[in-house]
């Protein structure tokens, strides 16, 4: 694909060391690489490294803006795996794409559409799991991408001329990358939206409308309210419809995604 003359590789190469040629050919190339640790080739997907480590259905603004059947199918059941299985997986490309790095490739951050919002951070988190620095973790979401699809006059970076496109942080992301999850402020193109709640503020305050899932009578209901007769434990409601078709759709995307 680099020889086709490809702008950018999606997914990791699934090997596990990268000789002497790949790297110079892929450096000349200027193709651009977009590794996608969080489904990896060669071994177990990164997504589990975070299902496994943390709690991720108790995010309380993941939850708000994601439908919980979504968050609840992915999260609650976990895959629990030795360490080293991590270690000789995502953690290892990761540790490749380092190394593509510090040789002129430009990397970027891509997380595949496995959980929006938190997946983002994932990839951000895992960039650094194989020696990235924060700073240059960041430039993978920012700049990098942009400068990989020819964007970078207007976007990837605050310069005046571009567009007004930014987040606020409460916690400096340079002293510790976790900390890319504690967004103030939202601004899409020089609209400003108070993350906790996504609410219109600065010049224009306007709340915003509800997502369908918070429509349901039961949208926020797990774990439950529903007790039965003879179970131990209380049980989540389950929406009768639409609780169904979330369940339904999220193996859909995964058999026919790509
Ligand atoms: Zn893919």
């Amino acid at each position: 694909m680099i020889l086709d003359g490809h702008t950018t590789i999606e997914h990791n190469m699934p090997i596990a060391v990268l000789q002497d040629d790949i790297m110079q050919l892929w450096k000349r190339s200027q193709t651009a690489y977009t590794p996608t640790l969080i489904v990896n080739y060669g071994s177990v997907s990164g997504e589990y490294y975070w299902y496994q480590h943390t709690n991720v259905w108790e995010k309380e603004r993941l939850m708000r803006f994601t439908p919980r059947e979504v968050i609840d199918a992915r999260s609650r059941h976990r895959t629990m795996l030795p360490e080293e299985e991590y270690i000789n997986g995502h953690i290892l490309s990761s540790k490749n794409l380092k190394r593509l790095s510090d040789a002129g490739v430009l990397v970027n951050m891509g997380a595949h559409g496995q959980i929006q919002g938190i997946g983002a951070h994932w990839e951000i988190w895992m960039m650094t799991q194989g020696g990235m620095s924060p700073h240059e973790a960041l430039k993978t979401a920012t700049i990098n991408p942009a400068k990989s699809l020819g964007l970078d006059g207007n976007i990837g970076s605050l310069e005046i001329g571009k567009f007004a496109d930014l987040l606020v942080l409460d916690k400096n992301p340079l002293e510790d990358i976790y900390n890319t999850e504690f967004i103030r402020y939202t601004m899409a193109n020089g609209r400003l939206y108070d993350a906790e709640q996504m609410n219109e503020t600065g010049n224009h305050p306007k709340p915003r409308t509800k997502f369908s899932w918070e429509l349901y009578k039961n949208a926020t209901a797990f774990p439950g309210t529903m007790k039965q007769q003879g179970m131990v434990a209380d049980v989540g409601s389950i929406n009768k419809t639409a609780g169904y078709l979330f369940l339904f759709r999220t193996p859909l995307w995964l058999l026919f995604g790509h």
